[in-house]
């Protein structure tokens, strides 16, 4: 028996990248796939593909940022469905650039997406998973939750609120019956690196210069789901992303080079736009 089979679980920011990889994966595991995203159109789209191949998948459309929304949202899916399963709180944006020009309306939007969103998600769900008595919340931060990374300082700040919140409830909510586990995954090939916003930087540089070869969504889909059935508390991966974090926790100064080259690189990049 596959073991999210006829499992309900709600997919934020479905309709790309590493979300629609997460719906397809747990679409294939025999999951109810509830597919959430700003994007109505794309997670209708993932919902159909779905579907096509036999699955159970429905999609809604929802702005994370807006909690009330989020709260009758989940509350719809319990009186359609009768509980919820898991969530995966993945939704994200993302903005590079240098701190000195970053606005406070892209810090606002980042936070409320990347964030307070995902508090959104894990409240909205731990309450009924509470009163359930079960369930998995499943908080997608990031590598940068763990390690920081410089130029882009509002995606790493929330990466580890996101981590921040997601072990301490796990302590608080495991007496409750209720699972939490924060993933932090290396460089994912998804639209984002498209869609980010860019300040001041030619973006195929920026790309070009990345320091490890990009995951498959689907391949990193899978070792989330595998992760997630073993209950561990932060799935980090690929190997490099361990490295990266393990040397971090030996001595952060191990992890100045990565940063400075990084910086050198923007800046190579930045002037090239000029
Ligand atoms: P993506 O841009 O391909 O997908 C993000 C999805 O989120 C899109 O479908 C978008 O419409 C949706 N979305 C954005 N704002 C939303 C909102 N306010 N409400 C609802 N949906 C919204 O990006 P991705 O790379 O698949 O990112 C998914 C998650 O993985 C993010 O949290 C990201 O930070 C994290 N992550 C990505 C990488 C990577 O290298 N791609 C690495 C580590 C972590």
């Amino acid at each position: 028996m596959k073991r999210f089979h006829k499992k309900v679980c709600i997919v934020t920011g479905a309709a790309s990248g590493l979300g629609r990889a997460l719906c397809e994966e747990l679409g294939h595991e025999g999951a109810s796939v509830i597919a959430v995203d700003i994007n109505e159109t794309g997670a209708a789209e993932v919902e159909r593909m779905i579907c096509n191949r036999d699955g159970n998948a429905c999609s809604f459309k929802l702005d994370v940022s807006e909690a009330e929304r989020f709260d009758r949202l989940v509350a719809q899916i319990i009186e359609k469905f009768g509980r919820i399963d898991f969530i995966f709180n993945n939704a994200g944006i993302a903005v590079t650039g240098e701190m000195s020009e970053i606005t406070y309306e892209d810090w606002r939007r980042v936070i409320d997406v990347n964030l307070m969103g995902v508090l959104y998600g894990t409240l909205s769900t731990y309450r009924a998973m509470v009163q359930q008595g079960y369930g998995h919340i499943v908080n997608i931060s990031s590598l940068a939750g763990l390690i920081g990374w410089p130029l882009n300082c509002p995606y790493a700040t929330t990466k580890f609120g996101v981590v921040g919140l997601s072990i301490s409830l796990r302590g608080e909510a495991v007496a409750r019956g209720v699972k939490v586990s924060v993933v932090c995954p290396g460089l994912i090939d998804t639209p984002i690196w498209q869609t980010a916003k860019m300040i001041n930087a030619d973006r195929q540089k920026i790309l070009d210069s990345l320091p490890s070869k990009m995951m498959d969504p689907n391949v990193a889909a899978r070792k989330i789901i595998s992760g997630v059935i073993k209950n561990k508390a932060v799935i980090v991966f690929p190997f490099f992303a361990k490295l990266l974090w393990w040397l971090l926790r030996i001595n952060p100064i191990l992890l100045h080079p990565l940063g400075k080259k990084r910086i050198n690189n923007f800046r190579s990049a930045r002037l090239a736009t000029q």
